[in-house]
């Protein structure tokens, strides 16, 4: 079977010729991969030649956002069938950790987990897929057409649900005692700035859209720049960030009396993500999920910083990865998003390949790409 992937120390997207993979435990899960997306990971591991295969293995399958379809279960599977939609999560725990034994893997704290299609762990860019039951999470039928959003919008939802956890210390954030970050209105009288209209920005916009959150998205695009046409179809307003500071583009959002009471990161714009800190609001949080590649130094004032975080109560928290309940969350927003936002998943998908055109999906000189679809099989 087609198969797109890296060998270790060779630069560049390879087309792998693979076996069919086989169910071996019983609780296994045969899926026959219907469509694959790319996104900024896999494009830096192009970019940037990152090849991370298995201990003892010359190549590793990229991609880590699928969405298929059951085509054999082991004798042991019993929550999903033959014939049923799937997607599975990306990362495998390492099996020693508490959070990685309890399901909560995107925390795990000795670093030695695995994630499919980036880290030691064959991906998705592929037409079968064998993997075990419990990291196989079953798509409702009306979501199925949009379900390969699934994957980047956990990685939303679990930066949405930080900010929930997180701000729920402060009930009173506004008068109305419904808007508490805990309550189901928690995103009424709330302000937030996302910064970087990629799909994970564009994502994250829609969560914080879908709550009602005053939201205000920066890029370095033209007006005139389909991400800005998605920005403002949810309701959010755009700012074009070029020639201006941090500073500005806070003061922009609000005034002086005003609260920014949440930065969404998800530019991984290292000099400008650190800048921003020294503009947040008193007891707001700052959530990153944008990472940075290469080594880039900057000056900054560390009293005034510490003291600033210190005296404002403030929070910088970083977000990586996401866990079955993030995908779950997903899967329950995203008919809620296509019915507020109509239409908005599938005009963010901008560019659509298929498994025979490897050395065209990371055409890195093309800068109107926002999300691509691989469609596998039909
Ligand atoms: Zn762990
Ligand atoms: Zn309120």
């Amino acid at each position: 079977m087609l198969a797109i992937g890296m060998y270790k120390g060779k630069p560049g997207a390879h087309k792998l010729d693979l076996p069919k993979p086989e169910i071996t435990k019983p609780d296994d899960v045969l899926i026959k991969v219907k469509q694959a997306g790319v996104d900024g990971t896999d494009f830096n591991m192009i970019k940037h030649n990152l090849q991370d295969p298995a201990e003892g293995q010359d190549k590793i399958v990229m991609g880590h956002e699928m969405v298929g379809v059951v085509e054999a279960v082991g004798n042991d599977v019993k929550t999903i069938a033959v014939g049923d939609t799937v997607v599975l999560t990306v990362r495998r725990g390492c099996g020693i950790c508490q959070p990685c034994l309890h399901n909560q893997s995107d925390m795990c704290m000795t670093g030695l987990y695995t994630e499919r299609g980036i880290h030691k762990k064959d991906g998705f860019f592929t037409e079968y897929i064998v993997d075990q039951e419990q990291y196989a999470i079953k798509v409702p039928n009306d979501v199925a057409d949009m379900a390969v959003f699934t994957e980047p919008l956990s990685i939303a939802e679990k930066g949405v649900e930080q900010i929930r956890l997180i701000q729920s210390r402060m009930p009173w954030a506004c008068e109305h005692p419904n808007h508490s970050f805990d309550s189901q209105d928690w995103g009424k009288c709330k302000t937030a700035l996302v910064v970087g209209a990629g799909p994970l920005g564009i994502l994250a916009t829609a969560l914080l859209r879908l709550a009602d959150v005053f939201t205000y998205v920066v890029d370095i695009v033209q007006e005139d720049s389909p991400k800005v046409h998605l920005v403002k179809h949810m309701g959010a307003n755009y700012i074009d960030g070029r020639g201006k500071s941090a500073k500005e583009l806070v003061d922009f959002c609000c005034t002086p009396t005003d609260n920014l009471d949440i930065v969404f990161e998800a530019s991984g714009a290292a000099v400008t993500a650190v800048e921003l800190i020294n503009y947040m609001s008193r007891s707001s949080i700052y959530v990153m999920t944008g990472i940075p590649r290469q080594e880039i130094r900057t000056e900054l004032d560390a009293a005034q910083l510490v003291r600033q975080i210190v005296r404002n109560n403030q929070v910088v928290v970083g977000s990586v990865n996401s866990n079955r309940s993030h995908f779950e969350m997903a899967l329950k927003h995203i008919p809620q998003i296509e019915k507020r936002f109509s239409g908005m998943l599938k005009e963010m998908i901008t560019h659509r390949f298929g498994l025979a055109d490897h050395d065209r999906i990371f055409d890195l000189s093309d800068t109107s790409r926002l999300k691509t679809v691989i469609d596998i099989t039909g």
